[in-house]
């Protein structure tokens, strides 16, 4: 089973409450049930459509200037908690995310500009040791690899 950030399977988690995260390769093998999507924001508290967040030296702030590192905190415990009651092999996770971001995220300034790091939930799933991707890492070789590994 694989841990998968919602947003890329369509549901409606992304904070402006669109889908345009929907990755096509993912939602292709989506019928073999090996998924288990979650939405670390939404599992801390937040709601959907919400303000935008980027985060700086450890916290979390959206653009109306609000503190949300608590909820971002709590959803990447609740996401933590998901790996170890289901059989997770593997994570793939939204790039560029404040939670999810694999390999890069927003600099905290609200201006499109990215940076090196990783999203606050990423951070504690490859912490724990699980193999996390985000869907810009994914080939369908390396997709079907994952799912091969089973459960
Ligand atoms: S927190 Fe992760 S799963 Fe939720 S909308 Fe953002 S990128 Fe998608």
């Amino acid at each position: 089973m694989i841990i998968v950030s919602s947003c890329l399977l369509g549901v409606h988690a992304k904070y402006d409450g669109t889908v345009t995260n929907k990755n096509d390769l993912l939602m292709k093998y989506s019928h073999l049930g090996q998924y288990l999507p979650f939405c670390p924001e939404q599992l801390g508290g937040l709601t959907t459509p919400r303000p935008p967040v980027e985060t700086i030296n450890g916290t979390a702030i959206n653009s109306m200037g609000e503190d949300v590192t608590s909820q971002f905190k709590k959803g990447a415990e609740q996401s933590l908690y998901l790996t170890e009651i289901f059989p997770i092999k593997a994570a793939i996770l939204k790039e560029r995310s404040p939670s999810c971001g694999v390999h890069k995220i927003y600099d905290g300034s609200f201006s499109h500009v990215v940076r090196e790091g990783q999203g606050v939930t990423a951070a504690i799933l490859i912490a724990k040791g699980i193999p996390v991707y985000s869907e810009e890492d994914l080939t369908e070789e390396l997709l079907c690899k994952l799912l091969c590994q089973g459960d």
